[in-house]
């Protein structure tokens, strides 16, 4: 039996992954589950589970979490350090699929616990990726990517040395504003911005994928991930999200990943790598689909793209930077405080007016983060004034 940890179980990569552990019951053995604020929803989940541990990031619902839990045998804990201390509890696989820079410290703690760390968590990545890698080699931990782009990489990377790859191309959908102008996009609602055409995914991610600000992690995230340099690893549009990304060899050769648009596939890979399980998805209907296009991605309408590039190649703190503001500015665009295009806008202001040297430590990268997200409500400030 594996034993396994979800960190932000109630999301909606927890619940992908909890669908996938429960169909599969003398398999895996649940840890710790843990949610920001969603204590009903936690509680039954780690009841029906059987979990050791529930964890709620919001200190002051320990007492609403104890209660919901009590005479379950579930352990409640609640707070940040209780996130961490979870996470250390070493179990063989964790997801880490909290959202946002909240899930750092929790998934640094996993991976220097050694065990397997399935990441969906793309921020975390983003912001101390060198830290991260460093982390997962020192302590022998697995890092599984589960992000579908980055998943699919994986896969058809089985095998082969890096030094042979000749480019990585990322698949992008396009958003659900992908044809788009910059004047229909300035009157875009939140509503609009996270109706994705294809995949069903929390509200931040989706804002994501309307700037495409998404695309642009996902390829900090590779640059990490697989290290075979910024150049070699390029975004295509391709609105079927079917193809789940490529790997050209130097002879020239291509290996794809296919499938439906459901991140149960990538995550069931995580869950059992290196071996297989069967997945409730729908098979994938080449026929009914009938044809599969790519176009070139539209830097000028989709601005986040170039961001990220120019952050992952200024590397050090500004891809920390880039994340934060964008966090900030996500959050301001879902509660109604600023216009869509204001994102990538806010975003670059950040990044012209606020540096820091490269972290050396994680404090050094929350630190940036802190400090980004101040000046990013200053902009806003101005912004809105
Ligand atoms: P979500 O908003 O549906 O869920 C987020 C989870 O994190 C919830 O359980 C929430 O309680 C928890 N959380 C939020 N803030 C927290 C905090 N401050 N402290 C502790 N816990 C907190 O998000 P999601 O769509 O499941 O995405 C999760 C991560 O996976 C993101 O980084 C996202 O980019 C990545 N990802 C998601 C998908 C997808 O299909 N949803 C695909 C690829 C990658
Ligand atoms: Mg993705």
């Amino acid at each position: 039996m594996k034993s396994v940890s979800i960190f932000g179980a109630t999301g909606s990569v927890g619940l992908s992954t909890l669908d996938l552990i429960r169909r599969e019951p003398d398999a895996y053995k649940v840890v710790a589950l843990t949610a920001n604020s969603d204590v009903d929803g936690l509680a039954a989940q780690a009841k029906a589970t059987g979990a050791q541990f529930a964890v709620v990031g919001q200190e002051r619902l320990y007492g609403a979490l104890k209660e919901a839990l009590a005479g379950s045998g579930v352990e409640a804990a609640a707070g940040e350090e209780a996130l961490v201390s979870a996470a250390q509890t070493g179990a063989d696989w964790t997801m880490a699929s909290i959202v946002g820079c909240a899930g750092l410290r929790p998934t640094i703690a996993a991976l220097k616990a050694g065990g397997t760390v399935a990441l969906a968590n793309k921020e975390s990545l983003v912001s101390a990726g060198a830290l991260m890698m460093e982390a997962a080699s020192a302590s022998g931990a697995t890092l599984l990517p589960v992000d579908s782009e980055h998943n699919a990489i994986f896969q058809c990377l089985a095998g082969s040395r890096l030094e042979d790859v000749a480019r990585i191309t990322l698949t992008a959908s396009g958003g659900p504003f992908r044809t788009k102008s910059r004047d229909e996009m300035a009157a875009m609602t939140p509503a609009q911005a996270v109706a994705h055409p294809n995949w069903s995914m929390g509200a931040k991610i989706s804002v994501d994928s309307a700037t495409m600000m998404n695309k642009g992690l996902e390829l900090i995230e590779a640059a990490y991930l697989f290290p075979v340099g910024l150049d070699r690893i390029e975004i295509l549009v391709h609105p079927q999200s079917v193809i789940h990304s490529m790997v050209e060899y130097r002879d020239r050769s291509t290996l794809a990943q296919l499938g439906s648009p459901d991140m149960r596939i990538p995550i069931a890979h995580a869950l059992a790598w290196p071996q297989r399980i069967a997945t409730p998805c729908q098979p994938l209907d080449l026929a009914r689909i009938g044809r599969l296009d790519f176009e070139a991605p539209d830097l000028e309408r989709f601005p986040a793209l170039r961001l990220a590039r120019d952050a992952a190649q200024a590397g050090g703190a500004t891809p920390a930077i880039l994340n934060a503001a964008n966090e900030v500015a996500v959050a301001a665009f879902l509660s109604g405080r600023i216009g869509f295009l204001d994102i990538a806008m806010i975003v670059e202001d950040v990044l012209n007016r606020y540096s820091a040297a490269s972290p050396a430590t994680i404090d050094d990268v929350l630190a940036a983060d802190g400090q980004a997200r101040e000046e990013a409500g200053r902009v806003m400030e101005r912004l809105t004034a």
